[in-house]
């Protein structure tokens, strides 16, 4: 496999064309950035981890009988992943309240729902993607509501498979962030990254927080705490 020239260039990734028309190499950056790009950094070498915790996750992902856009890793900071059309929309899982939710309902961080949290936002940065139903996803022409069924069931699938991978490694699954896309024959597939930048991990033992939240709320160690992650991940997955 051959990386060509750069189709795509985001603030936290870039997207190489391959001579094979189905597959693209896809770069994690150094960049971070939060609160719509009003906060902005780059972190050293947190495109190498991110590359590396998201491969080993997306990796069990696809052992487990998952469908994810993942091939394998190419190099450092590079994933090799199956073309798919990108659906506009976000699922937010959520096992603990946390972040916006918390801030939307005025709840406190870490109380622990009955029953597992599926939100679903449109993807427009420029309206700060704002959370939608069901309804309006079918009403927009996102997709169909045997498709929301499909990826609410594979959202619950990808759930257990994290909280068991990372209950491992002494981790809370709090919530994450998953995309998906179709593949040429239609499949729904998870399209996107798995990593501290897109999930919210607690430490089971003191709580700390092992994730992008260090970044957003100045608590510091963002790069030392990324690498413990990867670290405790490489110990029960390699
Ligand atoms: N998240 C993300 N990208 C986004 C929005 C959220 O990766 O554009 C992740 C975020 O890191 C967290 C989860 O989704 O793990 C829930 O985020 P929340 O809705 O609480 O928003 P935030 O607190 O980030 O504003």
């Amino acid at each position: 496999m051959k990386e060509l020239e750069l189709l795509y260039e985001g603030s936290s990734k870039q997207i190489y064309k391959t001579d094979c028309d189905d597959h693209v190499v896809v770069r994690f950056k150094d960049h971070t950035s939060a609160f719509y790009n009003i906060k902005r950094a780059i972190i050293e070498h947190k495109g190498r981890l991110t590359c590396e915790i998201s491969s080993m996750v997306l990796e069990y992902l696809n052992s487990q009988n998952i469908n994810t856009h993942f091939v394998e890793r190419v190099g450092a900071d590079g994933q090799l992943c199956r073309v798919v059309e990108h659906i506009p929309v976000e699922v937010i899982v959520r096992n603990v309240v946390a972040g916006s939710m918390a801030k939307r309902l005025g709840l406190d961080e870490g109380i622990i729902p009955q029953n597992t949290i599926f939100d679903l936002c449109l993807r427009r940065s420029d309206l700060g993607d704002p959370l939608i139903n069901d309804h309006h996803a079918v009403a927009l022409g996102l997709l169909s509501y045997e498709e929301l069924a499909k990826m609410y069931e594979m959202s619950a699938s990808i759930n257990k498979c994290l909280i068991e991978l990372y209950d491992k490694v002494g981790i809370t699954v709090v919530d994450f962030k998953i995309e998906f896309g179709r593949t040429s024959d239609g499949t729904l597939v998870l399209a996107d990254e798995l990593s501290p930048d897109t999930c919210r991990l607690w430490d089971k033992a003191t709580g700390e927080r092992m994730d992008k939240d260090r970044f957003r709320r100045d608590l510091g160690r963002v790069r030392e705490t990324y690498e413990e992650v990867a670290e405790r991940l490489h110990n029960v997955l390699k």
